[in-house]
C-alpha cells in the first residue's frame, strides 16, 4: 500500500484526501466505528452538530494512540444555528461536545437563505481569531460560490458537495480549481444504489476492485476529497483500500460518462 494522498488548501494547511464521514451512526457503534478507523490509517473525520455524534467523535480521537495533530476534524454549523451571533455560539457548542483543543474545518452545512452573509462571516471571524484552522462551505452550487464572492474575504477552503460518477458536477469542479478551493465529495458511493450499475461492475471487474472502491478512486483520481460513511469494520478496511491501483484515463473518461444528476441527498438549488 503507498502512503494515502493529501491535498493542500489555499491557506496552506493540509488535509486527507479521503476520510471518514460519520453520518447516521449513534453512541458506541460511532465510537468504534471511528476508533476502528483511526486504526486502519483513517486520518480525517467528517462530523457535523446535526449528525448527533460529536460527542463520540471527541470520544475516540482522545482516546486514540494517533496524535491529535495527525487527525483532521470537520465539523458543521448546523442551518437553525445560523446567522451571525448563533453560529459564533454553535461553534462553541461544536467544540465542547468534541472536547478537543481546536477544529480543523468548519463548514457552513447549507446554503441557506437570508443567512448566508452572515454566517459566512462568523466563519471568518473564528479564522481570524484563530479559532478553527480552515473554514469552507457545503451544498454550495455555482450560484452561492458566485454571490459568495460578493460578500466574503476569505475564499473557502473547502466545498462539500454531494459528488460520483452519477453526479459529476464538471461547472463546479472546474470554478473550485480555478479558485483554490478544495472540493470534497459527500455520499461518494451514492449509498450503494449504483453498484449494480453494469459499466461501473465491469470496471471494477477489470481492476480487482469493488464497486465502492472504484467509486473512492474516482473521487481521488480527481483531486477529490472524499468521506464514504461505513460502520463495518469490514466496509472501512474496504473503503480504505484503494491506495493501491489507479484507474486509467479511458476508464475514468467512462466513469465520467455515468453522469446522470443522480443524487441520494436533496438538491442545494431549492435553498436559493
Ligand atoms: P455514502 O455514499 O458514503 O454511503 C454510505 C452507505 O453505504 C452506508 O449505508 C454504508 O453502510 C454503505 N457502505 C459503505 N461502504 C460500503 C461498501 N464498501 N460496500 C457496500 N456498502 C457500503 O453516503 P453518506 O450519505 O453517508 O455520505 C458520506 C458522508 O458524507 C456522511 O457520512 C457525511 O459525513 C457526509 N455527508 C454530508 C452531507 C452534507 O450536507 N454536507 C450530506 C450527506 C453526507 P455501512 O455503514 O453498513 O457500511
Amino acid at each position: 500500500m503507498t502512503a494515502q494522498p493529501y491535498a493542500t488548501l489555499n491557506n496552506g494547511s493540509n488535509m486527507p484526501l479521503l476520510g471518514l464521514g460519520v453520518y447516521d451512526m449513534y453512541g458506541k457503534e460511532a465510537e468504534t466505528a471511528i476508533t476502528d478507523a483511526l486504526e486502519m490509517g483513517y486520518r480525517l473525520i467528517d462530523t457535523a452538530a446535526a449528525y448527533d455524534n460529536e460527542k463520540e467523535v471527541g470520544n475516540a480521537i482522545r482516546s486514540s494512540a494517533v496524535p491529535r495533530h495527525e487527525i483532521f476534524v470537520t465539523t458543521k454549523v448546523a442551518n437553525a444555528q445560523q446567522g451571525y451571533d448563533s453560529t459564533l455560539k454553535a461553534f462553541d457548542e461544536s467544540l465542547h461536545r468534541l472536547d478537543i483543543d481546536y477544529v480543523d474545518l468548519y463548514l457552513v452545512h447549507w446554503p441557506i437563505k437570508g443567512k448566508r452573509k452572515q454566517t459566512w462571516q462568523a466563519l471568518e471571524k473564528l479564522y481570524s481569531d484563530k479559532q478553527v484552522r480552515a473554514i469552507g462551505v457545503s451544498n454550495y452550487l455555482l450560484p452561492f460560490l458566485q454571490e459568495l464572492e460578493d460578500y466574503a474575504s476569505i475564499t473557502p477552503a473547502v466545498n462539500q458537495l454531494e459528488l460520483s460518477p452519477f453526479l459529476f458536477l464538471k461547472d463546479e469542479y472546474q470554478y473550485c480549481q480555478k479558485r483554490q478551493i478544495q472540493l470534497q465529495s459527500y455520499s461518494p458511493l451514492a449509498r450503494g444504489k449504483k453498484f449494480h450499475n453494469p459499466t461501473l461492475l465491469a470496471i471494477a471487474n477489470k481492476y480487482g476492485k469493488s464497486p465502492a472502491q472504484i467509486m473512492i478512486r474516482w473521487s481521488l483520481e480527481h483531486r477529490i476529497s472524499t468521506i464514504p460513511k461505513s460502520a463495518s469494520r469490514k466496509r472501512l478496511q474496504e473503503n480504505f483500500d484503494v491506495f493501491d491501483f489507479t484507474i486509467d484515463e479511458s476508464d475514468m473518461a467512462t466513469l465520467d460518462s455515468l453522469h446522470e444528476d443522480f443524487r441520494v441527498v436533496e438538491n442545494p438549488m431549492q435553498m436559493l
